[in-house]
């Protein structure tokens, strides 16, 4: 429903049903434009009157939040040397880097030295589908049409493959490259209509240590899982490409 029509239609049933306190806000990071939510009503009744309260039930549909992208260009990927398989995603699994990351300003750089040595192994592109700095930052990699590539022995064809930069063996991940994950897994969970339940590491499937063991353990515990499904019934994920110059732009603020 547009959403000033909506508003206008709340105050009318507001005032139609005798009500007043109502109160509107905004939901963080929204455009204002996008979303008006009505809060519980409060009747302040007039002591001599008789006032009959109207239940009033609205659908309100809140929006996505909004995952940013940075695409391929945007971190001077390489195009892909050989020719791209397909596969159909089934399920998530989660990775990381396992070499530590103490400043992200180095995150781009690293990407491009992955896809270099991955390049390097006869693989078309670097293994993963979206990789994920300290910052949060998410980067487009491998196209998630085509499967990745692995070292470890199990056939990665119907992975989704998100990887965190950094060694989860070491370190703890940030919370903005957590929630930039969950938002990541939210958005494929609708995109590909795979369900929360298939959302694990890459130990779960070869023998590595990978995604090390303070990422696993958020696996492992269901937590990752439950944000997941939380995000999912609270609105979605939409996910924007920055494309171009944006991304350009984008890229070197995290270098600077
Ligand atoms: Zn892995």
């Amino acid at each position: 429903m547009e959403s000033v029509t909506r508003r206008r239609f709340l105050w009318m049933l507001a005032g139609a049903a005798g009500l007043s306190g109502w109160a509107f806000w905004r939901l963080p990071s929204e455009d204002p434009a996008d979303v008006a939510v009505a809060s519980t009503t409060t009747s302040t009744t007039p002591a001599t009157s008789t006032v009959t309260t109207v239940p009033v039930t609205t659908t309100i549909t809140i929006p996505p939040v909004v995952l940013e992208v940075i695409e391929r260009s945007g971190w001077g990927a390489r195009a892909a040397t050989a020719e791209y398989r397909t596969h159909v995603i089934e399920r998530t699994t989660i990775h990381h880097t396992a070499v530590a990351l103490t400043d992200n300003r180095a995150a781009p750089a690293r990407l491009r030295g992955h896809q270099a040595y991955h390049q390097e192994q006869g693989w078309p592109d670097v293994a993963y589908h979206f990789s994920i700095d300290r910052e949060g930052n998410v980067y487009e990699a491998r196209p998630y049409t085509a499967p990745g590539d692995t070292f470890t022995n199990y056939d990665p064809a119907g992975h989704f493959l998100p990887v965190l930069e950094g060694d989860y063996t070491e370190q703890q991940p940030t919370e903005a490259q957590v929630e930039s994950l969950v938002r990541l897994l939210s958005w494929a969970a609708s995109e590909f209509g795979v369900a929360t339940e298939t959302i694990g590491g890459h130990r779960d499937y070869a023998a590595t240590t990978c995604p090390g063991d303070s990422v696993y353990a958020l696996v492992a515990d269901g937590s990752i899982r439950q944000r997941v499904d939380d995000r999912i019934e609270s609105g979605g994920v939409e996910m924007v490409v920055l494309r171009g110059d944006a991304a350009l732009a984008r890229v070197a603020g995290i270098e600077a």
